[in-house]
């Protein structure tokens, strides 16, 4: 049977992937030199697909890292001496805060239960910060900050870098990077990518805060004006994700954000109108609509996830404490209206 994958991440490939791993065969990806120009003209493309994609200036550069966990922890090594700050909501962002803590630095937080967002304006940021992170969606919880209340956040801490987690709703936001230092995201969320490759978009100004070894701004910027990187890279997926970006392109960025305002709205009106689930976020202002996660009421959410899997249909399970109270489902580019159409026919029997 074939199966489609509503999964937060890893999630049902592109469409247009299998295409593309069959070329990068045939152009035998998997065997050039990451030295050679054929790869570096790989890497200018894929760099420039990304930068057209999601608008990013000039002003950032753009570098690949193995994860978004290696992003998270690189984020902190380069640019925090002491002081970090947490918005902490939900597993994702409770790591961050833990990579600071295993890093030895003092991480201060401001923490509300899963399924909440923030007032920013209630929290009163400690003057010896000197970076603000916050997972603008969270993952395990659904719950999305509008991007206009996190300008707000920086406009009150000009002088307070501020780092983006963007992994599992880009390229859905359009992000105005002037307003942001850093921000990150794994390909096998929104892109449709197998696992195993991240993308770190660091402002300029931030670069000569530099630290650690081959990961380093220094060296990560270094190596990427000769379009390379300091360890041999993930070459295909570096490949394949400059190859959706410009399907993605051709497609039109626009017309899939507006896909997925519909699909969110499918899947959101479902919830409320039907006994079975609600939406886990109580406030519409910071629901998801990339990652959506609902609560099971009066039945063990497992119960659901296994009938579903056994059509062919595989959802996410609930993160953490909520595994058997929770559905997660994946609203990204590769899902189409028709395929969130029947997930929702498949939800009611
Ligand atoms: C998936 C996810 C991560 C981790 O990404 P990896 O590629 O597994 O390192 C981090 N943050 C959020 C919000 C995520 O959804």
């Amino acid at each position: 049977m074939k199966k489609i994958f509503f999964t937060p991440g890893p999630t049902q490939l592109y469409p247009t992937i299998p295409r593309h791993i069959k070329n990068a065969l045939k152009n035998n990806i998997g065997s050039i030199s990451h030295r050679s120009k054929e790869f570096q003209t790989i890497f200018a493309e894929t760099v420039l697909s990304v930068r057209k994609l999601m608008n990013i200036p000039k002003t950032h550069q753009i570098f690949f890292l193995s994860s978004s966990l290696e992003a998270m922890e690189r984020i902190l090594q380069n640019t925090v001496n002491k002081y970090s700050f947490h918005f902490i909501n939900g597993e994702f962002s409770k790591k961050w805060h833990q990579f600071a803590l295993d890093l030895q630095k003092k991480p201060e937080k401001y923490e509300v239960e899963p399924g909440k967002g923030f007032d920013f304006s209630q929290v009163q940021i400690p003057q010896q910060t000197e970076l603000i992170c916050i997972t603008q969606n969270e993952t395990s919880t659904g719950v999305g900050i509008p991007l206009s209340d996190i300008y707000k956040l920086k406009k009150n801490y000009l002088n307070v870098l501020i780092a983006l987690d963007i992994v599992s709703s880009t390229p859905y936001p359009i992000i105005d990077f002037s307003k942001i230092d850093m921000t990150f995201f794994s390909v096998q969320k929104g892109f449709g990518l197998p696992a195993g490759l991240s993308v770190l978009i660091v402002d300029n100004n931030v670069l000569e805060k530099s630290s650690g070894t081959y990961h380093s701004f220094h060296s990560l910027f270094t190596m990427s004006q000769r379009n390379q990187t300091p360890e041999t890279p993930n070459v295909l997926y570096i490949y394949l994700l400059g190859k959706v970006c410009q399907d993605m392109l051709k497609k039109d960025i626009m017309k899939i954000r507006k896909e997925t305002d519909t699909k969110a709205k499918i899947i959101y009106d479902f919830a409320n109108k039907n006994q079975l689930f609600r939406p886990f976020v109580k406030d519409k202002k910071f629901r998801s609509p990339t990652t959506i996660v609902l609560e099971v009421i009066g039945k063990n959410s497992e119960e659901i996830v296994s009938q579903l899997e056994k059509r062919g249909i595989i959802v996410g399970r609930g993160y953490g404490e909520f595994k058997e109270k929770h559905v997660r489902i994946a609203n990204f580019p590769t899902h189409s209206i028709d395929d969130v159409k029947r997930l929702i026919k498949r939800l009611i029997l």
